[in-house]
């Protein structure tokens, strides 16, 4: 099978010719169909964070495809079943986190394309309970950027508690922010849009936000608090400075969403804004299997909208080059069909 995998951190990623893996228990084998390239991609291939993968390492978190064996002891998944591969590729299902409905904080968690290969290749093998089920309403196109990007921000909204009548800021309109955009939307909050490019703006408003804010033409913190500032800001853009605009522009009661992950990890705020404003700090790590299925339902009820380019794999480090020179609009999307 064809392979884009991570040799060393320094080195653009080689297309290699691997065999096709075999499931082992509790394992199926997916043919894949798609996978999104995500930035955490890009941060895994060049050994960005403090906890780095080993290569040689196959990247890829949204993958998406057809299960084409069953390993031992697999009962809930079937032999031609259509299924996503998320970043969540294993969690042990018996801590403290695993029980009350919070997967995504296990200790013993594996994550796809980081500590086990992922799906930027022909075939993946995956954990068979951490798979999830793609509806027939959700193309394999669009099921990839949900898979991550999508089940990222939904969690993240999910977790600040938004009411209809609250403002939501989303700093960096993206892969995940045109998604964090309509899933504000769906939760009746009236949506900032911010990013420092006017094409990434057009689109946020395309998919209803009700302001934008280019924040390379003026102070994002003081054209939001013009608009009568955030209640909930989002940050998806890697970077510090970003964070900290985000949590100037909160109200009173407002709480900063942190998702994005820079390299460069410090942030600097105000103790004493943060107490008499009384303003929560939450971190948010994608979404649990759960949060992916209602993802998906709501994509294939006709709720969201995914604005995805298709590539090949072996474009896979031009890709990577397009998106780190914010050329790409939204997310792009490898399809091992064509
Ligand atoms: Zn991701
Ligand atoms: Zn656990």
């Amino acid at each position: 099978m064809k392979a884009a995998v991570v040799t060393s951190f320094t080195t653009p990623l080689e297309i290699r010719d691997r065999e096709v893996p075999e499931p082992g228990p509790g394992e199926v084998l997916v043919r894949l169909e798609t996978c999104g390239l995500c930035h955490t991609d890009i941060h895994a291939a060049h050994g960005d964070w403090p906890v780095k993968p080993e290569p040689p390492f196959i990247p890829g978190h949204e993958g998406v495809g057809i299960v084409e064996k069953l390993g031992e002891g697999v009962i809930n998944r079937a032999l031609g079943e259509r299924v996503a591969i998320p970043w969540l590729g294993y969690a042990c299902g018996e801590c403290r986190f695993c029980i009350d409905g919070r997967e995504t904080l296990c200790e013993k968690q594996r994550n796809s394309g980081y500590s086990v290969d992922g799906a930027f290749a022909e075939y993946a093998v995956a954990a068979a309970r951490f798979v999830v089920p793609v509806p027939d309403g959700v193309s394999s196109l669009d099921a990839a950027p949900l898979t991550c990007a999508g089940v990222t921000t939904y969690k993240a909204l999910k977790v600040a508690r938004i009411v209809p009548a609250e403002s939501v800021a989303v700093f960096g309109i993206g892969g995940l922010g045109h998604l964090a955009v309509q899933y504000a939307r769906l939760l009746g909050g009236s949506v900032i849009g911010v990013d420092v490019e006017d094409d990434k703006l057009d689109l946020a408003r395309e998919l209803g936000a009700d302001h934008v804010v280019n924040a390379a033409k003026v102070d994002p913190v003081e054209a939001i608090r013009e608009l009568g500032g955030a209640d909930v800001a989002v940050v998806l853009a890697a970077s510090p400075r970003v964070f900290e605009q985000a949590f100037s522009s909160l109200n009173r009661g407002g709480r900063l969403i942190c998702v994005a992950l820079p390299a460069d990890q410090k942030m600097t705020v105000s103790i004493f804004e943060t107490v008499l404003k009384g303003i929560s700090i939450i971190g948010s790590i994608v979404g649990t299997r759960q949060d992916l299925a209602e993802v998906f339902a709501l994509h294939a009820a006709g709720r969201t909208r995914i604005i995805a380019e298709p590539r090949r794999i072996e474009q896979v480090n031009d890709a990577i080059a397009d998106v780190l020179s914010g050329k790409v609009l939204a997310r792009l999307v490898f399809d091992y069909r064509t």
